[in-house]
């Protein structure tokens, strides 16, 4: 695989629900991880304009884009990832404020994409 067909497998990975990249050779699963993401995160969520009843002929998508934002301090970028393949990332915005997420597996695939990032 070279690296367009690498870079269209991950955009065609990062357009999916249940995102779960294949592992780069170069990962090893056994060791942690600490990874500094530059750039705001984003995840894909529920929209919840979609539930209930629509209110007119326009039907909003399924699905929003939201930005992760650290809930003590505001910041949206900056992010540092600590974790291993496959399991929940430690997400920590510049301020060392930890971010809390119940929803494990997007921790799981935040963690898996940040790697493959990382070790391209
Ligand atoms: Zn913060």
């Amino acid at each position: 695989m070279d690296d367009d067909e690498r870079d269209e497998l991950l955009a065609r990975i990062e357009g999916l629900a249940t995102p779960d990249p294949e592992r780069p050779t170069s990962i090893d699963p056994d060791v942690e991880h600490e990874v500094t993401v530059v750039d705001a995160i984003t995840r894909t969520v529920p929209n919840p304009a979609a539930s209930g009843e629509p209110m007119s002929d326009y039907n909003p998508p399924p699905t929003m884009t939201s930005t992760l934002t650290c809930q003590t301090c505001g910041s949206t970028e900056g992010w540092t990832l600590r974790g291993r393949w496959g399991s929940p990332a430690v997400i920590s915005c510049p301020a060392g404020h930890v971010v809390e997420s119940r929803d494990r597996r997007w921790l799981v695939g935040v963690m898996q994409r940040a790697l493959v990032t990382a070790a391209r």
